[in-house]
């Protein structure tokens, strides 16, 4: 057996290749055997394309059984997968088939002549269709092929996947993942959170991303179990298949809006084993909240495409809301003093950086980007800003180029946000910076109040920061929406607010 990420999944592939892998909202149902001769043909399609060892194959479609299979047929053929958020633009479409010059690129039925020009210009040999049911040329291609493949040889540092970071700021970032990255990490995260030979994964997250592709799916890959499969979050589905699962994965606005959801109560959990949340902070009061409808602690962890995940709360033990748990067995996470580098002690805050085989290799042809956010001892400098508390969990108070810096002083966002959210009548709050002509930016906080309550004014948000915040660290303005800006990752989209924000101070 290689390194290939494909081998060690097949490993744990269940004896009776007849056991279910995916099921879909509308009825579709494929079994391992089906994902080893679809992901077969599939990869013999590509080889005969002319794929070899380290090409890159682009991907931008629809989430559906037929994406997962690509990413499976990629790694059989030693291909360097590279899934591309649905979102993306023609333009930004553009930028990464120029970046990344892949040998290949996939996208939605209908659009290949739109794209014609640009994969033209970026080298591109090949560009294929696949529709949500798994129609389109790349299945059209792989029909009449032979199922078997065997499976090309990777050694560990071999790249499975580059990921593009979502950069929220500059130019979005290839991340390079090697066949090691994912395989230690899926292990890991297997382990920790003790996936049982009955264990069914219910999957509403998109699989462009880190957290559906490589924590969701890897992990029931390595399980060889059954996932529910629905195209994106719909919270009637998930009602209707939240009885047949016993594990979900999901971003902090799933469990939002489950919680304002009547049918949301101790019977429609009773099936579940775990809630596990992350990719964007988990409000201390959803997790209360989730606990006293469900009686389930929700387990938030944390981690980034970069490194995979690096931190969980327990299976076992207290999952203490607002913090995102301990290093993962074979990380280690350390919080330095962001100028000097100088590694702090519990309690200080500072920026987390982390080391473990989960942490990626470098920025696809961005060598000098890499270097500088490596430390010299190969630690990755993560960017998050937070702290871990005396009995050793992580705290995540923010990014930091988030940082507000306010006539000199430093305001974490996330400290001015907690004294908000904890406000009688508060939902949750975003705080940014804006230009300010004396004090160079300003704290502003952006304020979603519970229904009906108008009550909460700005004059009384601003007192109660008064109270227990210094006064360089109160917002100098309250805004309330009825929604804050997020990203399909659940992201608060800051970069959104400090602009609509921008000229108050003018
Ligand atoms: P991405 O690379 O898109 O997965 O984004 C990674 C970033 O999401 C991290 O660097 C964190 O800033 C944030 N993040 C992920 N999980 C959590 C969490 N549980 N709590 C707070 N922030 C998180």
């Amino acid at each position: 057996m290689s390194d290939n990420l494909y081998d060690l999944f097949r490993s744990r592939f269940p004896a009776d290749r007849g056991r279910s892998f995916i099921e879909t909202g509308d009825g579709r149902a494929y079994a391992y055997a089906d994902l080893e001769a679809i992901s077969g043909r599939y990869a013999r399609l590509l080889a005969e394309l002319g794929v070899a060892k380290g090409d890159r194959v682009a991907v931008q479609v629809e989430k559906s059984p037929e994406a997962v299979f690509l990413y499976l047929a990629c790694l059989r053929a030693g291909a360097i997968y590279l899934p591309l958020n649905t979102a993306y633009t023609r333009a930004e479409i553009e930028y990464f088939l120029t970046d990344a010059e892949p040998r290949v690129f996939v996208c939605p039925p209908g659009q290949e002549e739109g794209f014609a020009a640009t994969a033209a210009k970026a080298g591109v040999a090949h560009v294929l269709t696949l529709g949500p049911d798994g129609g389109g040329t790349l299945s059209e291609g792989a029909a009449g092929l032979a199922p078997e493949f065997p499976t090309v040889a990777a050694s560990a540092s071999d790249l499975a996947a580059i990921l593009y970071t979502s950069g929220t700021t500059g130019r979005s970032k290839g991340a390079m993942m090697s066949h090691a990255n994912l395989a230690s990490n899926a292990l890991t995260l297997h382990r920790y959170w003790g996936w049982r030979p009955e264990d069914v994964l219910l999957h509403a997250l998109p699989i462009f991303h880190t957290h559906g592709l490589f924590v969701a799916t890897n992990c029931v890959l390595l399980n060889g179990t059954a996932m529910l499969f629905l195209p994106k979050f719909d919270i009637d589905e998930v009602f209707r298949l939240l009885p047949r699962a016993s594990v979900m994965m999901g971003v902090p606005t799933f469990y939002t809006r489950m919680l304002g959801d009547s049918r949301l109560d101790r019977a429609a959990a009773a099936h579940m084993r775990l809630f596990i949340s992350g990719s964007a902070p988990l409000l201390a009061d959803t997790h209360r909240e989730f606990q006293q409808r469900t009686g389930h602690a929700i387990l938030e962890r944390y981690g980034m495409t970069e490194t995979g995940m690096l931190t969980s709360n327990p299976l076992d033990g207290e999952r203490i809301p607002g913090t995102v748990g301990f290093p993962l067995p074979g990380v280690e996470l350390r919080v330095a003093d962001p100028e000097t580098a100088r590694v702090l002690g519990p309690e200080e805050i500072g920026v987390i950086e982390v080391k473990g085989p989960n942490v990626f290799g470098g920025y696809w042809r961005m060598p000098e980007k890499t270097r500088a956010e490596f430390r010299p001892d190969g630690f990755f400098i993560t960017g998050d800003v937070g702290k871990v508390d005396a009995r050793g969990y992580v705290h995540i108070v923010g990014r930091a180029k988030d940082l507000v810096i306010c006539g000199g002083y430093n305001v974490y966002p996330k400290e001015v946000e907690t004294v908000i959210d904890a406000l009688d009548g508060v939902v949750e709050s975003a705080v940014v910076g804006v230009p300010h002509p004396d004090f160079g930016e300003a704290v502003v906080a952006v304020v979603l109040r519970r229904p009906g309550r108008g009550d909460v004014t700005e004059a009384g948000v601003i007192a109660a920061c008064k109270e227990q915040l210094a006064n360089y660290k109160v917002p100098k303005r309250v805004f309330f929406t009825e929604e804050l800006p997020r990203n399909t990752m659940g992201k608060v989209q800051k970069n959104l607010l400090r602009e609509e924000h921008r000229d108050l101070f003018a």
